[in-house]
């Protein structure tokens, strides 16, 4: 039987696998670097450029210097290396003056079949000055058709395209495919508007996305990159200002701020709320009046106090009649946030009364607590995922929220918001410091409130950074810690390819410090792929484990104010940000505590970031270093949020932001549902499909 073909035509919107150069291999290979359709691939710009220049003769070469040369190919041949037995291609170039260029290929065998002598071929590299002569090694190279050498290359010399790159593609590569799909960005409709266009002197979307892949100069490409740059802020501001417009229209139940509330939670919490607590629960208060949901992200560094702001706004709903429900990613943060909660709230407000779920009670104790909250008698409700699975209802739903944020999908937050009958005020909390500009351009649908201020009367955290040979000392410390009755974490090298492989070298720590270090002390492991990770942290908490060996993908987000000591193995290969969580582990007891900081990388670059977390005690100060040092995808893994490196290094300038904001504000104001800005419209539902948009 036939199958009907259908033959639509090809458009923008057409798979990768409409263009003849892209098989279906390739197109998998492009859907790990987000691109599915002609669209994404014209709009994924290079994020980086080499620059070789025109074509330069051998003679003019210099030692150390990137260049583009022609020539014609006079030998190849594959080798393999005696010694390391690495495979080889070697191929002599001459130029058109009759001087020889070598060029050499690593793990390329193949290359020299493809290499025929009598060749015209383009090669641009760094040249290396080797006896009297010039070398390439593993230069970009283009066969040229014609054999006069008249056409120049293509792709090649001047500037060289880099693109993100999975294994089995090259920036060669992606810049054919571009090449082919380039007539179609004539089909490419701006997202921005003319007028915003013009006044800030930014390029046509068609013509930024043909100097993008192929500029002339260095200016060409940085033009391109600064307008799509600002177009994608601009549309991910234009999706946030819509957001907000939605969530405005729903109807909350406005929580009246009362004085006597707040003045009652004062005198029950029994300690004094620092000014940026204050600061927050004000701001939380002022949200929860209006008729619209609050919509608001706590931000505060591990330790700040976050637990309280979210109690004084269980008060104030209380007292308006509402219930709240806390959401906590694991059982024993839930069961922690429930002593917090007690003992904030119970004596102060004795009808309120705090429940916990967790997915470990007996199913009568469950039951009892659903019944508790659907029939209004609790107004409280603490617990973990088992809240959104189980079919928890409440009667007076006004306040939902939840901690360490990122750790719950867009989905099951949203379902957390639907367990009363109408839209509950929402709090979301986090306890890694985002740099103010990331938080508007990855939550601007979202107010944020900064806790930047500890409580009075910590220790801070001595951190030292280890080298090497002083290893030694480091165990020392842990050792006369625990002879003191403290306790210790010691945190794997991150292993970025394998989550197996980070729990297969753990391990294998384990076994050494039992073996050779500890022998004489309790030690154990947790990590990722453990189900009971939660029993594991409850014995290390009833200190019956001394030293705890732990993978870096485990969040050890729990409060255990004996620990003292926290190692970190492999630390350079940590973000600095993600050093200071680890760091925010100890010191959360009375007693002094320590961070050891341990690598085996002693380079500069390396022992300057180190030493700045010695020497940074505050979290945001970092996570802002953490931005502008390694990039701004490395952290909040902003690129899963489907940012390109653009648009990222644009955040570096917060004013750009401020612009796309403000742009995308005005123009909603005019056309709220931008019924006339269709392709706008376009692009914010394209967002809002590969954004976790909350
Ligand atoms: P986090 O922001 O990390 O969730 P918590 O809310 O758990 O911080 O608070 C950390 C500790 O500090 C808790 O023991 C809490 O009771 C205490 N705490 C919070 N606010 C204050 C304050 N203003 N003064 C003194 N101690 C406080
Ligand atoms: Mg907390």
């Amino acid at each position: 039987m036939a199958v009907p073909v259908t033959t639509a035509p090809r458009t923008i919107d057409s798979p990768v696998t409409s263009l003849a150069r892209v098989k279906p291999l390739d197109a998998r290979r492009l859907a790990k670097l987000g691109i599915e359709s002609v669209r994404d691939l014209l709009l994924t710009l290079p994020f980086d450029w080499e620059l070789y220049g025109a074509p330069k003769r051998v003679a003019e070469l210099r030692d150390g210097e990137s260049a583009t040369v022609v020539g014609t190919v006079a030998g190849s041949a594959a080798q393999i290396t005696t010694r390391k037995r690495v495979r080889l291609t070697k191929a002599t170039l001459r130029d058109d003056a009759g001087d020889l260029l070598r060029l050499v290929w690593f793990n390329q065998p193949y290359l020299a079949r493809n290499l025929p002598p009598g060749m015209r071929l383009a090669v641009a590299g760094r040249v290396k000055g080797v006896n009297e002569g010039f070398e390439m090694l593993n230069p970009h190279h283009e066969s040229l058709a014609s054999v006069d050498g008249s056409a120049g290359p293509r792709r090649i010399g001047g500037l060289m395209p880099k693109y993100h790159l999975v294994a089995g593609l090259s920036s060669k590569r992606m810049a054919e495919f571009v090449e082919e799909a380039m007539p179609m960005a004539e089909q490419l409709e701006d997202v921005l508007p003319a007028e915003t266009r013009l006044r800030m002197g930014l390029l046509g979307v068609v013509e930024a996305v043909r100097l993008g892949h192929k500029p002339r100069t260095e200016a060409d490409w940085q033009l391109a990159r600064k307008r799509m740059a600002f177009a994608e802020l601009f549309e991910l501001q234009a999706a946030f200002a819509l957001i907000r417009r939605q969530l405005a229209l729903e109807p909350a139940t406005p929580i009246p701020y009362r004085q006597d509330v707040i003045d009652a939670f004062k005198a029950g919490v029994g300690f004094e709320l620092t000014r940026a607590q204050r600061r927050a629960t004000w701001d939380a208060f002022q949200d929860m009046q209006r008729t619209a949901p609050m919509n608001r992200l706590l931000n505060g560094d591990v330790g700040s106090g976050k637990t309280a702001v979210a109690a004084a706004c269980v008060a104030m709903a209380h007292a308006a009649g509402l219930q709240s429900v806390v959401m906590a990613p694991t059982e024993i943060l839930a069961r922690q946030h429930l002593g917090k909660f007690r003992g904030y709230l119970e004596a102060s407000f004795p009808g309120l009364t705090v429940e916990l779920l967790v997915s470990s009670q007996g199913a009568v104790e469950r039951r009892r607590v659903r019944t508790a909250a659907a029939s209004g008698h609790c107004a409280l409700v603490v617990g973990t995922h088992a809240l959104i699975e189980e079919e928890v209802e409440f009667a007076q739903l006004g306040l939902a929220v939840v901690d360490e944020q990122h750790r719950f999908g867009t989905r099951q937050r949203e379902q957390l918001r639907g367990k009363g009958s109408g839209r509950p005020h929402f709090l979301a909390m986090t306890a890694t410091p985002i740099p103010r500009t990331l938080a508007l351009a990855l939550y601007g649908e979202m107010s944020v409130s900064v806790l930047d201020e500890l409580p009075p009367g910590r220790t801070p955290v001595t951190t030292r950074v280890v080298a090497k040979h002083d290893r030694a000392s480091a165990y020392e410390l842990v050792r006369q810690q625990v002879r003191l009755g403290r306790q210790a974490f010691v945190i794997c090298p991150l292993i970025e390819e394998s989550e197996l492989l980070e729990v297969r070298s753990a391990t294998a720590e384990l076994e050494r410090l039992r073996k050779d270090v500890f022998p004489d002390l309790k030690l154990d492991l947790v990590h990722g792929r453990m189900r009971d990770k939660d029993a594991v942290m409850q014995r290390f908490v009833n200190r019956e484990i001394d030293v705890l060996v732990a993978t870096a993908v485990v969040e050890v987000g729990v409060d255990v104010p004996n620990a003292t000591v926290m190692m970190v193995e492999g630390a350079e290969r940590f973000g600095l940000a993600q050093l200071h969580q680890f760091r925010g582990r100890v010191g959360r007891g009375a007693d002094k505590s320590y961070c050891l900081l341990l690598t085996d990388d002693e380079t500069p670059y390396v022992m300057e970031r180190l030493d700045l977390v010695q020497r940074t005690p505050d979290g945001f100060t970092l996570a802002n270093e953490d931005m502008h040092r390694r990039g701004v995808g490395e952290l909040m893994g902003a690129r899963q949020h489907g940012m390109s490196d653009a648009a990222m290094d644009a955040l570096l300038k917060p004013e750009l932001l401020s612009l796309a904001r403000d742009e995308a504000e005005a123009l909603l104001q005019s056309d709220p549902d931008l019924s006339r800005h269709p392709a706008l419209a376009r692009a914010v539902v394209r967002r809002l499909e590969v954004t976790s948009i909350s």
